[in-house]
This record gives structure tokens, C-alpha cells and sequence, in this order.
């Protein structure tokens, strides 16, 4: 059997959900097939901002109610049952928004039993637009098929117990042409849990280890795994095979085409995975797969921008040791920051790590106390992974580089924007 993952902006109008519906009747075969959607388009920033805890406007539940219900009445006109479905999942985030403790203490738990909803509505109303449209189609919950720890908002997964929940689903689902889930969500038997942003890819590629599927398409606004972001760079080039271990690297470092927990399950098992644009869904796409080397060979460009770089200096010129280094990553880890790259010499340490400020300006004044520390934001961290001089030349254009690395496939170079 085949998963195939629909992300927001596949599904964010009522437009969107027919193409998708279309690509899926296209792709269906004797066995069920399993598709696992996100929220509609921007939905999860919005129910970000219901939180309890957090800045809080009565407009906001007001949008999430309109844009969810005009969309199912789109596709389903005189269809009452899914508003009434629609209707028990909007008092479901009332009466959370209500009873869960505001507390920034329960922030994280908070956070997925509120925020998993944008995706329980999200299937909810495709579910039906795939039943109404004679596709026999199975809303399957993943909360009881991806076990997590209780690790709110990155849980963590429970691999035997969610295995054996997706081979019972699938077993128990055979007279069915869909099993329609939720990407993003899990669940520790009680409590909803939720994997990290931009999770659904990862909950794909859970349930194609789980199911050992045939292979995992990824519908995206993209024809591919591009060589840069078509935000930055006009001139992106496709490319068709792309190796595990690259794919890997490339999300290690950024590469937002990808979530970068999808790679490792699917590599595990061989299971290639396809890319592909839902806006032209004839197209080819790309492959992520058992390969020795990108094809075509080409350079690729992964931008961080908000960046900021710290160099971290002992008080007395004596040299950054060991000792000093575990002190600086201990508060690394405990503010929850991922360094972006590092350098060090006899007198200084540098980091550079996206600059947010909630936990950067902690950061430094909990070193100020210990070091001297110097800082330059407003930064974009650029990987280039085989590079020529003449490519980074262009790229740089004449800026300074505050801080390079090389190796033998892969430059970064920090950069003012
Ligand atoms: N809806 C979630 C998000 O926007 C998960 C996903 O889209 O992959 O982060
Ligand atoms: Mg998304």
C-alpha cells in the first residue's frame, strides 16, 4: 500500500480540496489507500494564538469557525451533518479554551489539546467530501495509531505500540478505498500530543514504516525538491534523485521542503519517497531513495536569515577550555537552543542561532555574567553544498563574511542580510 501526504496549503480553500480529492481518485488501488492531511492552510498559527496563556482575540475563533464552515459548505451544500461535526469540535476548543489553566507552566500540553484541532477539522470535513464523492473513506484517529510520550509538543514516538496499532487499523480497513488521518497528532493513550511544527510529513513517514508501505508521496506547491527556495532564487533547478543521507544533511540544514525526522524511518526500511506538486500532479517530482549521488548534479543552497552570531570571550584572556565550553552548551541546552554552526580559537567562542528573542536575550545576559559577550544580529547563514568559488562569489556579492566553514562538499558562510 501506498501514504500519501497532503500539507495546509494543499487543502486551504474549498477549490484546494477538490484538487486534492482529484488526486486521490486518481491514485486509488485495491488497497486502501492511506492519506494523512494538516490543517487548512494557516490554521495551526491561528489556534497558536488560542492558547490559553497567550495573547487571546475573540475575532480569531470567530475566523477559525467562518473559513472551516464556508469551506464545508462549499463542498457539501445542505449537508448538516458536517456542520454539527464542525459545531462539537468548535465547542471542544471552547470549553479547553475555558477549563485548561492558564498558565504558561502548562503551556506545552495546553498547546496540543488545543492546536491538534486544526487538524481533527481538517479531516473531518475532507472525510466527508471524499464519502460524498462515492470514494469509501475511513476518518481514522491518530491519536489512538501514533504513540507518543507525554513530551508535549515534540512527542516522542513509541515504535512497537504504534506499529501494531497501524497494522490492526489497516487489517480491520481492507473493504476501504481511504484511510483519511491526521498529520501532526499523537496521542500517550490519554492525552493528545502533537509531533513539532510541520509535523505531518514525519507522521506520513511513521506510518509508512509502520505499514511498510509501497512508497510516500508528499503533494506540495513545488514541483520537487528544488536545488534553493523559489523565494530566494529565480533560477531553481529540480532535482530528480536525491540520496538519504543527502536528504538528511540537506533538512539538517535547513532545507524546509522536508521535515527533517521524515528521512530516517523511510531510509530504515528503503521506502522511497516522492515529491510531487499537487498543482500540476502529472508531473514527475523527485525521489528520495537508495542513491549514491544527486541527479543532476548541481549546487544547492540552503538560507537561514534572522540569524544572530555570538562570540563568547573569557573576562581574563585566558582560553576558552573545555570547562568554559560545557558551561556555554549547558545553557544551550537548557533555553532549548540549536546551534546553527560553531567555530572556536584560543580567545573566543562563536555561535550562530536563530535569533529569538525570548530565549536569546536569556541567553545572553546569563553569559554576560560569566563572559565577555559580543553579538551581531540581522545575519543570514548560507549552505552551499557542492559549491565552486565562482557560486559562492555570486552569492556572497560583495558582502562581508563574518564567519566561513568548508569542507570538501559543504561551505557556510555568515553574512550580513
Ligand atoms: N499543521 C501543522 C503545522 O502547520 C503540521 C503540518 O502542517 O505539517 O505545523
Ligand atoms: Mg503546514
Amino acid at each position: 500500500m501506498k501514504v500519501f501526504k497532503f500539507g495546509g496549503a494543499s487543502v486551504n480553500s474549498a477549490d484546494a480540496v477538490r484538487n486534492m480529492a482529484q488526486i486521490v481518485q486518481k491514485h486509488l488501488e485495491s488497497e486502501p489507500l492511506v492519506v494523512v492531511v494538516s490543517a487548512m492552510g494557516k490554521t495551526t498559527n491561528l489556534l497558536e494564538k488560542l492558547v490559553p496563556g497567550t495573547y487571546e482575540c475573540g475575532d480569531l475563533r470567530s475566523q477559525l469557525e467562518d473559513y472551516h464552515r464556508n469551506i464545508a459548505s462549499a463542498l457539501l451544500p445542505d449537508n448538516k451533518g458536517i456542520q454539527d461535526k464542525i459545531s462539537s469540535l468548535l465547542v471542544n476548543i471552547d470549553h479547553l479554551s475555558k477549563t485548561l489553566p492558564a498558565d504558561l507552566a502548562y503551556y506545552n500540553y495546553n498547546y496540543d489539546q488545543i492546536v491538534s484541532h486544526g487538524e481533527l477539522l481538517s479531516t473531518t470535513i475532507i472525510c466527508e467530501y471524499l464519502n460524498s464523492l462515492g470514494i469509501k473513506t475511513l476518518w481514522a484517529d491518530a491519536r489512538q495509531i501514533i504513540h507518543t510520550d507525554a513530551h508535549f509538543r515534540e512527542g516522542r514516538i513509541d515504535w512497537p505500540a504504534t506499529e501494531s496499532a497501524a497494522k490492526t487499523l489497516l487489517a480491520d480497513s481492507m473493504n476501504y478505498n481511504v484511510i483519511l488521518t491526521q498529520g501532526f497528532i499523537g496521542g500517550t493513550g490519554s492525552d493528545t500530543t502533537t509531533l513539532g511544527r510541520e509535523g505531518s510529513d514525519y507522521s506520513a513517514a511513521i506510518l509508512a514504516y509502520s505499514l511498510n508501505a509501497q512508497s510516500i508521496t508528499i503533494w506540495k506547491d513545488v514541483p520537487g525538491f528544488l536545488n534553493a527556495d523559489p523565494k530566494y532564487f529565480t533560477n531553481t533547478v529540480k532535482i530528480n534523485q536525491i540520496p538519504y543521507n543527502e536528504a538528511i544533511e540537506l533538512a539538517y540544514y535547513g532545507a524546509s521542503v522536508i521535515h527533517p525526522k521524515t528521512v530516517k524511518p523511510i531510509q530504515n526500511k528503503g521506502i522511497p519517497l516522492y515529491i510531487r506538486s499537487f498543482i500540476t500532479p502529472e508531473s514527475d517530482g523527485s525521489i528520495i531513495g537508495n542513491y549514491n549521488v544527486i541527479s543532476p548534479e548541481t549546487p544547492l543552497y540552503i538560507f537561514k536569515n534572522n540569524q544572530i552570531l555570538l562570540s563568547i570571550l573569557p573576562r581574563d584572556y585566558s582560553f576558552i577550555a573545555e570547562d568554559n565550553l560545557q558551561v556555554i552548551f549547558g545553557l544551550l541546552n537548557e533555553l532549548g537552543i540549536k546551534v546553527n554552526l560553531m567555530q572556536n580559537s584560543a580567545l573566543s567562542f562563536s555561535i550562530c542561532v536563530d535569533n529569538n528573542p525570548h530565549v536569546v536575550q536569556p541567553l545572553i545576559e546569563k553569559l554576560k555574567s560569566m563572559f565577555r559577550v559580543r553579538y551581531n544580529d540581522n545575519l543570514q547563514l548560507i549552505t552551499i553544498r557542492y559549491y565552486t568559488q565562482q557560486v559562492i562569489d555570486s552569492i556572497v556579492a560583495g558582502r562581508p563574511i563574518l564567519l566561513e566553514q568548508r569542507s570538501r562538499s559543504t561551505e557556510q558562510l555568515i553574512v550580513p542580510v
